[in-house]
């Protein structure tokens, strides 16, 4: 999953260059680069001169100094008021923040078993730090004081009242505003519900890490690809065992159901998947469902919500569960025939080659990937060719310079925290310096999978300056060989525009606090930047600019890129109405309005009867393995990749009809929502942008799931 920020969110914290007011006297808080001025180009980190013995005394001292601050504002004589409360709050802990910022940043690209180990060590100490913010009833009670004073006095801009109102909620979304009996309860069930949450985590996991299935007869592997054979071999090897071992993790799984010729081994496979947390052992799931569930509307009840979906919605955009089921409703409506037809297809298909009886879910994908096969005649290596790094990064250079006239400049001078990043000046179009943008493309033993978006420092302003942001893009892209520059698949190319769409988010940012700069808004939010971006990757004419081929220099052929277009919509009434039936399970188990007492299979069946397309498999259940939602933050959440998709087409949807590199859109989406932050409601600064709020039409369109506009090999 494409992530925007590793980034523990720390309080009130903020990050930049305050030298601590209290120094100890040990010789590694002394000298110690991470507290000390950064004498660097822009104030960048001192990688070169950060070293692991570093972090712990600098940690140490940086969460002092942010309870002296916090104590400051706690003790202060003088009448509470939105500069010594609101204000001092969000500057209170700048050094933490940079600290932190630097610290989990490595862990995540560059990291080492030493820097593990101090995570593990100052991971409760932060939890603590910030857990003696929120529930400090003194400073809750000065917050609340101001806020009362001036919400409605009209002293306040649009921007500090935002900033208030963000106070405000931190700590009454916690429950500040209990007393007694109910404050202990909320505290009872916020612990409980954490528990309950790892439990079902580590039940997911150790059912999936239990099941696996061993073959030691050649016969059985016809139809995996080699690389598949070999990796399952490997495994077997690492277990001692002989032949070959497939496990329930995806890098196993998915190809297993894809290619595996072996029906009834499919149907083995499928049924361990599809059964984790259901099974009669105890490391089953139900009762930890229905008694988070339960927990979970009990503690939105306490703070006044109807039920969890209304606790968590109110901090989104979508704001209500009436609001999201009516989205997925809508998005149903339009999809399920096209999926009830895309599995007509398959079914046909798998006629034509000997196919008879009822098709099952392990059927479907093995027949879809013969089908896609067959229609498409398009592989990675076939793209591979016209997409050298070099090229594409140009591209994407090139892209945001003719949308908003932004220039890249390598600056040699900024340090780095290993020698293959580069480092950026970004300059605006009339030639102001903008931010720094570090580029970090290659997998490293040290560095986590996937791609991501994060700041070593957000834009904000400090005493009327504007500190402009240093903003990084990581990513795991195909290292060069010595024969071939670093190529890049269809994907990853997408990967690129999407992570730079959200460094775009950060790098123009334009907002007053730091706590409000670039990606920092609602998480049904924060993905149209990105995704937007990645709509220029199915444009004819930025394609032939960026995708040549690296040994003959030809543009890519008009015909692959119709391919490549086409069949990114391969299946997409399937894939939208199975997106839609976690959805819809999702707000299902988070809108009741009392415990559930049914089996857990039953609730689940339905929730998600309107989205059903295969016969019922006993046994097999979807909730007691959802992660997402009950052990990952995705709780009345998973609707938001949807509505993502949804925004993002919408929106580009004005670049279509204006032009796709129309100076005047792009400068529109830039005041309106790049600059913006999560200063204003984002529905606000969306139909400031769009002149409307967004539409499902164009993504319907896209996916080509709108009736005479299928597009088709
Ligand atoms: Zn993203």
């Amino acid at each position: 999953m494409k992530k925007t920020s590793l980034i523990l969110v720390l309080a009130f914290a903020s990050a930049i260059t305050i030298l601590p007011s209290c120094k100890n006297a040990t010789n590694m808080t002394d000298n110690n680069p991470l507290l000390e001025s950064f004498n660097t180009p822009h104030q960048t980190a001192p990688f070169d001169k950060i070293k692991e013995v570093h972090y712990m005394p600098a940690f140490k001292n940086a969460l002092e100094t942010g309870r002296t601050e916090i104590n400051a504002i706690i003790e202060n004589p003088e009448a509470p008021n939105f500069t010594n409360t609101i204000e001092a709050l969000e500057h209170a802990g700048r050094l933490l923040n940079r600290v932190s910022t630097i610290f989990f940043n490595l862990n995540s690209a560059e990291t080492n078993e030493e820097i593990q180990s101090i995570a593990r060590e100052v991971s409760p100490l932060l939890s603590e730090y910030t857990n003696d913010i929120w529930l400090n009833d003194q400073l809750f009670e000065r917050v609340k004081t101001v806020f009362e004073a001036n919400k409605n006095n009209g002293q306040l801009n649009k921007e500090q009242l935002k900033l208030l109102d963000n106070a405000y909620k931190g700590f009454t979304r916690r429950g500040a505003l209990l007393s007694g009996e109910n404050k202990a309860r909320y505290r009872e069930i916020s612990s409980e519900l954490s528990q309950l949450s790892l439990q079902f985590g580590e039940n997911v996991l150790a059912e999936t890490n239990d099941f696996t299935l061993h073959l030691d007869d050649e016969k059985d592997l016809a139809g995996l690809p080699e690389a598949i054979v070999e990796a399952a071999a490997q495994l077997a090897t690492e277990k001692d065992m002989e032949g070959w071992l497939f496990t329930l993790h995806f890098p196993s799984y998915t190809p297993f159901m894809k290619y595996a010729d072996n029906r009834a081994l499919r149907e083995k496979v499928f049924r361990a998947y599809s059964t984790r947390g259901n099974q009669p052992n105890i490391r089953n799931n139900n009762e930890i469902i229905k008694k988070t569930v339960a927990l979970r509307l009990e503690k939105a009840q306490l703070l006044g919500y109807p039920n969890h979906a209304d606790y968590v919605l109110s901090e989104r955009m979508a704001k209500t569960p009436g609001k999201v089921n009516e989205f997925l409703d809508e998005l149903l409506v339009s999809s399920l025939p096209f999926a009830q037809k895309e599995l007509e297809e398959v079914k046909a298909f798998a006629q034509t080659l000997g196919f008879s009886g009822p098709l099952q879910r392990w059927d479907f994908a093995y027949y879809s990937e013969k089908l896609k096969t067959s229609r498409f005649d398009l592989s990675d290596e076939m793209i591979k060719p016209y997409f050298q790094l070099a090229k594409v990064k140009q591209g994407v250079f090139d892209l945001t310079n003719q949308l908003w006239g932004i220039t890249f400049k390598p600056n040699p001078e900024i340090p780095l925290y290993q020698e293959e990043v580069e480092a950026f000046d970004v300059f605006d179009k009339d030639g102001s310096f903008l931010a720094v943008l570090y580029l970090d493309f290659f997998p490293r033993p040290g560095k986590q999978g996937g791609a991501w978006m994060t700041s070593y420092r957000k834009q904000h302003l400090e005493n009327g300056n504007d500190i402009r942001p240093h903003i990084s893009v990581v990513t795991n892209f195909t290292r060069p060989t010595s024969t071939r520059p670093s190529l890049l698949t269809y994907n990853e190319v997408t990967t690129f525009l999407h992570e730079f769409g959200h460094a775009t988010h950060g790098m123009l940012s334009q907002v007053a606090y730091e706590s409000m700069a670039g990606t920092s808004v609602y998480r049904d939010f924060v993905e149209l930047p990105s995704q937007i971006m990645e709509n220029w990757a199915r444009q004819k004419e930025w394609l032939q600019q960026v995708a040549v081929h690296y040994q003959t220099g030809e543009p890519i052929p008009s015909q692959l890129v119709d391919k490549i277009i086409a069949s990114s919509n391969f299946q997409s009434g399937y894939a939208a109405v199975r997106q839609l039936s976690f959805g819809l399970n999702d707000m299902a188990w988070h809108t009741i309005s009392s415990p559930v007492n049914e089996e857990v299979y039953t609730f689940e069946e339905k929730a998600m009867a309107p989205t059903e397309l295969f016969p019922k498999v006993e046994g097999s259940c979807m909730s007691t393995a959802f992660s997402h939602i009950f052990d990952g933050g995705y709780a009345a959440g998973y609707y938001g990749y949807k509505w993502a998709e949804v925004l993002d087409a919408d929106a580009f949807d004005l670049f279509r009809k204006n032009g796709i590199f129309d100076r005047e859109t792009a400068q529109s989406f830039r005041t309106n929502i790049l600059e913006k932050g999560g200063t204003d409601d984002p529905m606000t600064l969306y139909v400031n942008f769009r002149g409307h709020e967004p539409s499902i039409e164009p993504l319907l369109e896209r996916n080509g799931l709108v009736e005479g506009k299928r597009i088709r090999d």
